[in-house]
């Protein structure tokens, strides 16, 4: 089987000098759900940038799917990018003039998908994450809980090969993080590969698999048996 996502011996070093990343190697196979845990400052997000293709590593590889990102050229880079990796933020990053299926359908704008064919598959995207009522809701009109769930729709719209959340609950009340948190275990059951990046124990803990960063280096990748949510 080869795996979604293939990070070996990476490491980012920051112009200043600043070792964000030492020496790091993660495999993600297809259906996997798994936490990205680690103190603040302990390279987690920087780990997501190179997963994501947003950033390439000082030195190692990173593969999707087999292919070697990063010797891609930014254009290919961004093309395979836009196909295969689903990206939700703290915070959203939502477009507040667009409605939620104007937000969702701007995930396939550069998949080469029409125009119109681009809105029916916002609009099944957003009934998946039960936001089928808000279709023409602004960010403005949600609430954070329905804006993370638009910017998941958004992730998901192409199909990602994984879906990568940064703190995805970080901008959320407890009882609406384990919502957003519930939706994510559901996505992946019906067969999504997701990596969560969390500083929350109890959040990493209710995953499947925990890969813990510390200083720019996996100090630990515990696999239990079952997630459960806390
Ligand atoms: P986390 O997401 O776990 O909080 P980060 O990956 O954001 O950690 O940061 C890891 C380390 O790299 C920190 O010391 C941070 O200050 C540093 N860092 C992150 N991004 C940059 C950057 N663009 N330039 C310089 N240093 C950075
Ligand atoms: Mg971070």
């Amino acid at each position: 089987m080869t795996p979604v996502l293939a990070v070996r011996h990476a490491s980012k070093v920051f112009p200043g000098g600043v070792r964000a990343l030492d020496d790091v190697s993660l495999t993600v196979d297809p259906g996997e759900l798994l936490a990205i845990v680690g103190p603040s400052g302990s390279g987690k997000s920087t780990l997501l940038h190179l997963m994501g293709t947003l950033d390439r590593p000082s030195s190692g590889t990173v593969d999707i799917d087999g292919l070697a990102v990063s010797s891609l050229p930014d254009r290919r880079l961004s093309a395979l990018r836009a196909r295969r990796i689903g990206l939700v933020f703290q915070q959203f990053h939502l477009a507040e003039g667009l409605t939620a299926v104007e937000n969702v359908a701007t995930g396939l704008l550069y998949a080469g998908v029409p125009r119109r064919h681009r809105r029916e598959l916002a609009t099944v995207a957003l009934e998946r994450v039960g936001l089928g009522q808000r279709l023409t809701h602004r960010p403005q009109q949600l609430s954070g809980g329905e804006r993370q769930r638009v910017a998941i729709a958004r992730a998901l719209v192409n199909e990602p090969a994984i879906v990568l959340a940064d703190e995805p609950t970080g901008a959320l009340d407890t009882t609406t993080g384990r919502t957003v948190l519930a939706l994510l275990m559901e996505l992946n059951h019906a067969g999504t590969t997701i990596a969560v990046i969390t500083h929350d124990r109890e959040i990493a803990a209710a995953l499947p698999r925990q890969v813990e960063l510390r200083d720019g280096r996996i100090r630990a990748d515990t696999r239990s048996l079952q997630g459960v949510l806390p």
